[in-house]
Formats: C-alpha cells, structure tokens, sequence
C-alpha cells in the first residue's frame, strides 16, 4: 500500500483521496445530467448515493495502523449494504450483530459462524435457538435472567459479560441500556458458574459517537478489574472486546491512541489476550455521499425590496424520515453543498461550499413529507441562486441513516447506489465492483 499510510495521522494526504473525488465527481456528473426536470419520469429525480468502496480499505488500513492488535468485528446494525459487507468480509473482518435477520445475513455470505458475535445483551428466546443450531457461539450478557435464558436454551455459548461504561460525552449513550455496573460483577460470574457457563469474556461499548478518549481508558482498566473478578471464580477469559464509539474524523487518532495506550498497559500482548471491537460508524461514514433534488422552493421576505432581503425554503426529496433519520436517531447536523445549480457542476468547489459571508443569500432546508418536523437545515447561506431542479449532496452519510429510512408518505427509503472504488489495491481485492 501507499507509504503515507505508515504515519499515524495520515488520513488526509493520501495520493488517492485526489481520485476518490475525481470519481465520485464523475459519477454524480453522469447521473445528474441525466435527469431533466421537465421531462423525466416519476422516481428519475430520486436521492442516491455515490459509495465509493476505496474508503473502506483505506479506513481499514487506518484501523490496522492504529490498532494493530484489536481485530474488528464490523456492526451491521448500521449500514448492511451488501457491498460495503463484501469488501469488509474480503478484508477479514468479522461481524457484529443483533438480531436473527442481521446474522442470517452475514451467514448467507458464507461467512463462518466464528466470524460473527451476538452482541445483544437482551435476546430474543427463538433468536438464542437459532444461533445454538447455526453455531454463532459468541453473545453477551448483563444480568441475571439472561444467564438463565442462555443457561436453558444455549448452554454451549461463549460469554461475554458487557459492563457499564461512561458514555456522557458520546452522541448515543448505550449504557442507559446496557451493561453491568462493577458492583454487581462479581454476583453475575458466581451465578454463571453456578449454572455451569462459559464466560470467555468482557466487552464494553463506550456509546456510539464517543468524544472523550477517557472513556476508553477507564473501560480498559475496569475490563481488567473484571477479569481478575473473574480468575476468582474459576474462569480463564480470554477474550477483551472494546466495543464501538469510533468516529471517522480526526478524532479517530486520538481515540485509538489512548485505547491502544490503555490495551499495552494492562492487556499487553504476553498476557495473551485476544483483543476485538465492534466498530460501525467508523468504517460505513465517509464512504457513501447522498445527492438530493430540490423539488421546490418557496421564497420568504419577496416584499422586502431591498437587497438581501429575500430567502428561501427549499425542499428536497430526502429528509428525517428517510435517509435524514440520522438527524433524529443519530444527533447528526448533515451539511448541504451543492453539486448542480443551473448548468453549472460545482461538486468539490469552492463554491459548492456554505458561504460565511452574511450577506450571501439565506436558505433552510426541508425534506418532502407533510411533517414540520421534516426538517433538515435550519440556515445555510451560498453565494449561488438554488432554484427547482438543482441538486444538493452530503457527504458522510453512510452511518446510521439509510437502515433506518421510513416510506413515510410514500417516498422510497429504497435508492440506488453508485459504487466506485478509488484504491486499485481494493478493486484487485474485490475482483470488479
Ligand atoms: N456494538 C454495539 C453493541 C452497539 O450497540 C453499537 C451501536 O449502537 C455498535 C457496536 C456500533 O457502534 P459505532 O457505530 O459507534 O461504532
């Protein structure tokens, strides 16, 4: 691979990031050329996304840097694109997942079962029988009754005990949920070995969206609190997982350092130790970026006859019930730029950009549906006129938003992907895209 790869912080000056944006440009460009407002027909001027498969292999060769002892087990929950799950599994991933339907999914890829941990830790009782007959042995636990459930329907299964994490400082915190608090540790592995389990070991998950690296250095060192809890009891675990909270960003580097900082000091590579995560978000992010029609616009302060005065509302044929469930669920703030305005292609310009200047003309965004609440952008300003049939994109788009799309009045949750594959190394691996 690419030597800039071999510096830690490197993400952003790789020789093929210049490609990356040349290929997505021209797929946007073929595409939206294609579509004529006045004529197409129903759907033509749907939203899409542009994936670009090339990020996958570069963020994982970013995580291997990084990380290099922690093996990741990809989160499906947040994007199960088939593709992006082939390229995940040709790189050797395993995955994460937390229902029946995602670990059929992984399985029908003839995926190996090994590959694959249940990392719920409140199953469904007909979910646990169908792992025990297809052999996913891997899943959690946090509590009593669920170390019975596995107990009567599971008895086989590798354990893994989830506890508690500080998850203030992430954008969804899972441990409101999830996880055992340290004072109830030691109870819940006297009970599992009292009803003969098998507990391999200790996961954790600092929420999803974590910004304080902290967070992964007080889980570590409770993680090995735990263990030791454990070796009490008769159990020799063998197995951390540091769960998810990855972001793509720059972030992403202070994050592993202090994780893998964390990892050397008290699981270092003699104590044996197989060490995993369960990351979503950081590998599904950046690679897809969605392009959206304005399907129409109203203009506001038109009596104002002084100049900028006007703005506008524009809507758009994507919003929070459909591929914008990220605004919701996820406490996104996704940022429009514009790809086509008239007949001028402005993908990756400087002028697609928001402007900062105050007297650039101001619009809000919203999406289709009869809901206020259908809001994506509350004030953006660009130098540029938007007008119906324009197009806007959004990068990073790929993490949370599309599983959990809505039909809501009737708009598809359904959109074509266009993949391209900016990494030859990734293309050879893939065989064709
Ligand atoms: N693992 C579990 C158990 C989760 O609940 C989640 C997200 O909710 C993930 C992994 C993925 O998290 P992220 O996308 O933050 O990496």
């Amino acid at each position: 691979y690419n030597h800039s790869h071999e510096h830690h912080n490197n993400h952003g000056d790789h020789q093929n990031l210049g490609l990356a944006k040349q290929l997505i440009g021209e797929a946007f460009r073929q595409r939206v050329e294609s579509v004529d407002n006045e004529f197409c027909n129903p759907g033509d001027e749907d939203p899409f996304f542009v994936a670009d498969l090339g990020e996958v292999y570069r963020q994982h060769l970013r995580w291997k840097l990084n990380l290099p002892r922690v093996k990741p087990f990809y989160a499906v929950k947040c994007n199960d694109d088939p593709k992006l799950m082939h390229m995940l599994a040709t790189l050797g991933t395993g995955f994460d997942c937390a229902s029946k339907n995602e670990i059929e999914l992984v399985l029908k890829m003839g995926i190996d079962p090994s590959r694959i941990i249940y990392a719920q830790p409140c199953k469904t009782n007909s979910y646990v029988r169908y792992v025990a007959e297809k052999g996913v042995r891997q899943m959690m636990f946090d509590n009593p009754d669920e170390l019975r459930k596995i107990a009567r329907l599971f008895p086989d299964a590798e354990l893994f005990l989830r506890i508690l994490t500080d998850d203030s400082s992430s954008l969804c915190r899972l441990s409101l949920k999830f996880g055992a608090s340290l004072d109830s540790t030691d109870g819940l592995l006297a009970l599992a070995r009292e009803l003969g389990l098998n507990v391999m070991g200790v996961s954790f998950h600092v929420g999803s969206g974590a910004s304080d690296p902290k967070a992964f250095l007080k889980a570590v060192q409770d993680a090995h609190w735990v263990f030791q809890q454990a070796a009490t009891h008769g159990f020799d675990l063998k197995t951390l997982d540091v769960g998810g909270g990855f972001c793509s960003d720059a972030s992403f580097e202070d994050m592993a350092g202090v994780l893998r900082n964390a990892l050397d000091d008290y699981f270092p590579a003699h104590s044996g130790v197989n060490l995993i995560a369960e990351p979503g978000r950081y590998y599904a992010s950046s690679v897809y970026t969605l392009a959206c029609n304005i399907i129409a616009r109203r203009i506001i302060g038109e009596e104002h006859s002084q100049a900028n005065g006007t703005s506008y509302m524009i809507y758009v044929n994507d919003g929070v019930y459909g591929n914008f469930s990220s605004i919701m669920f996820d406490h996104q703030h996704p940022v429009a730029k514009i790809l086509r305005a008239g007949k001028r292609f402005l993908f990756d310009t400087a002028a697609a950009a928001a402007s900062p200047d105050a007297n650039a003309i101001e619009y809000s965004v919203w999406g289709p549906t009869c809901d206020g609440l259908d809001h994506i952008t509350e004030s953006i300003r660009f130098d540029t006129t938007l007008n119906e049939g324009d197009w806007l994109y959004f990068e990073d788009m790929g993490a949370y938003t599309m599983c959990s799309a809505t039909t809501f009045n009737g708009f598809s949750n359904d959109h074509d992907v266009i993949y391209v594959c900016s990494e030859p190394g990734a293309l050879a691996l893939l065989g064709r895209l």
